[in-house]
């Protein structure tokens, strides 16, 4: 089951409970296309079958690896993490703490960058990890 974006936590465009494969890729490559950005992921709330959701999971957990593996710019598999950016907020006081903000990711064909914000799904960091809270 998966979910497409035009962006990482954007709702502005978004297709969600996408089982066929074929049809996720399609699509991806559309809004590719047409807004020359797209993020997939795996939809889990849209999961009608419990007893297959495991193997449901995996199997759109590898798509999804294998999409946003292709560059934005070319389509070209070989899109990854070449940088990572610190600076998550602080949940108390909201200063920039050293925990990873954003992957950059760059194409190894073509000169595409994008950045992809609070890739471990935290958008606030705990103030125990915070300088300013707890030096
Ligand atoms: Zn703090
Ligand atoms: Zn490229």
């Amino acid at each position: 089951m998966g979910c497409l974006r035009d962006k990482q936590n954007s709702t502005a465009y978004m297709v969600k409970g996408i089982t066929d494969p074929d049809l996720l890729f399609q699509e991806f490559r559309q809004l590719m296309i047409n807004r020359g950005c797209a993020f997939a992921e795996t939809d889990m709330r849209a999961m009608y079958n419990p007893t297959r959701m495991e193997v449901i999971r995996q199997v759109t957990h590898k798509l999804v690896d294998k999409i946003n593996a292709l560059c934005p710019g070319c389509i070209m598999p070989g899109f990854g993490v070449t940088d990572a950016k610190n600076g998550l907020p602080c949940k108390l006081c909201g200063l920039p703490t050293r925990s990873t903000l954003s992957h950059i990711y760059t194409c190894t064909h073509c000169a595409f960058t994008n950045e992809f914000f609070y890739p471990y799904g935290i958008k606030a960091e705990d103030p125990m990890y915070c300088d300013n809270c707890n030096p």
